[in-house]
């Protein structure tokens, strides 16, 4: 199978990953993971699909491809962005953690902020209110440095 080439150290991070759940890095689950950590910003399934499709010259059915986005979210290789629908591969994926992101609405560009105290903040204003959160995820909109330096001038 064609696959976006995979640095040794994302490869062995993965590896590492998946033996922790019990479960196998295949081929196409590395492909998809590949290229995922190929692009510059975060990508829809739809978009994950097509540069699979382009590299492999075959058409690849969504249902698999969501099938192992759902694995690589699951052993904490691949984050999903719930405001645009998009995946981001994760930056530091040997422990599991809920971040917030930064997304640039002009460029795209994601920034993967992993916070505690931003984290430990929310989770109190949440148990001050008797509230019980699931998730602890921030999505902030905005420009990033460049785009916002780009307009400025
Ligand atoms: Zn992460
Ligand atoms: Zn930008």
């Amino acid at each position: 199978m064609k696959a976006q080439p995979l640095a040794a150290k994302w490869r062995k991070l993965a590896e590492a990953r998946c033996a922790a759940a019990g479960e196998r890095l295949t081929p196409a689950r590395s492909a998809a993971y590949a290229e995922l950590r190929a692009c510059d910003r975060p990508v829809s399934a739809y978009e994950l699909i097509a540069l699979l499709e382009e590299r492999q010259q075959r058409k690849i059915a969504p249902l698999t491809v969501y099938r192992h986005l759902d694995f690589l979210i699951r052993v904490g290789l691949v984050h999903r962005l719930e405001s645009t629908q998009s995946y981001l591969p994760c930056d530091h994926p040997e422990h599991s953690h809920e971040s917030q992101y930064l997304l640039c609405s002009s460029c795209g560009h994601a920034e993967e902020v992993e916070s505690k105290p931003i984290r430990s903040l929310l989770l109190k204003v949440a148990d001050q209110r008797g509230f019980h959160p699931e998730t602890a995820v921030v999505e902030i909109k905005g420009l990033c440095g460049s785009c916002a330096a780009t307009r400025s001038n």
